[in-house]
């Protein structure tokens, strides 16, 4: 695998960063994991757009966006992956010592790579999820590289051998650990607000204007735990994952544990969303 960083190419192994380097020392960085399907990125744009949202909110400032377009097609040039995720992280750079306020500005780290995925064609498998509290901050919109909370919860979910956590805050429920969740009731989607609880994912995006092609009503709306048990169908998305259905909420079991005909539906469309993107 060749990565980049700051400008250079290398072997992943022959990579190095800084020990003063903010991402290490603070977390104090952003990132984006765009999916790639026969070497052609996946909603690049969507995906550019909230980096630059995520730089907006974090006061880094980024080259213009047509960089990160450049730099993406020439690390999949270089790397001989088909269908895989582009990682690409940007930090505030490197310090003279450790200190939480840098003393003049900084040049940006930017690091990029790209690892291979399975890309799904066929309806995976339900997911049993949990219930977990969310602890983490109130700034989840920001795809920041501090990912301490949302690394506890998949510890917390892992102990109760569950697939991924279903977040709350008292009884309101926000999203996964790395995904975003949607309901189905009486053939109508619901999801959280795209609000600071949440990370407004790329795949949530899509998977919300797929369904209004559908002529599936969607509601972007608050969702409490007392709920749950109302819903006919349950599942979970992101740029790795995808549309994942879920089949179990701890003891709830969602549909008798089987994909629901919506979540299908909706996989179908998705699958036909990357085949055009293969064909283009
Ligand atoms: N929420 C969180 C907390 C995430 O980390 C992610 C991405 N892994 C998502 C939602 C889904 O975002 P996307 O669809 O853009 O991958």
């Amino acid at each position: 695998q060749v990565v980049y960083l700051n400008g250079e190419w290398h072997a992943a192994t022959a990579a190095k960063i800084s020990v003063n380097d903010r991402g290490f020392l603070f977390a104090d960085g952003i990132y984006e994991v765009i999916p790639v399907y026969q070497q052609r990125p996946f909603l690049l744009d969507l995906h550019l757009q909230r980096l630059q949202r995520s730089a907006a909110a974090i006061s880094l400032s980024l080259a213009p966006l047509e960089t990160y377009q450049v730099l993406i097609t020439e690390l999949l040039q270089r790397n001989r992956v088909m269908d895989g995720l582009v990682y690409l992280q940007l930090t505030f750079g490197i310090d003279e010592h450790r200190q939480h306020l840098p003393s003049q500005p900084l040049t940006p780290t930017v690091y990029a790579s790209v690892s291979p995925f399975n890309a799904r064609w066929e309806i995976p498998t339900p997911f049993t999820v949990t219930l977990l509290d969310d602890i983490r901050w109130l700034r989840c919109d920001i795809k920041s590289t501090s990912l301490l909370g949302n690394i506890m919860l998949k510890r917390a979910c892992q102990q109760r051998h569950a697939d991924e956590p279903l977040l709350h805050r008292d009884g309101r429920i926000t999203e996964g650990a790395s995904c975003n969740y949607f309901f189905v009731r009486d053939g109508q989607l619901y999801t959280p607000p795209a609000d600071h609880l949440i990370l407004a994912g790329i795949t949530r995006t899509w998977v919300i204007h797929l369904a209004k092609q559908l002529q599936i009503e969607v509601h972007e709306t608050p969702l409490f735990t007392h709920e749950l048990t109302a819903m006919d169908e349950v599942f979970l998305t992101s740029s790795s994952r995808e549309i994942q259905p879920v089949g179990q909420i701890d003891d709830i079991m969602i549909g008798q544990g089987q994909c629901g005909p919506i979540t299908a539906q909706l996989i179908g469309a998705y699958h036909t969303s990357k085949r055009h993107l293969i064909q283009e």
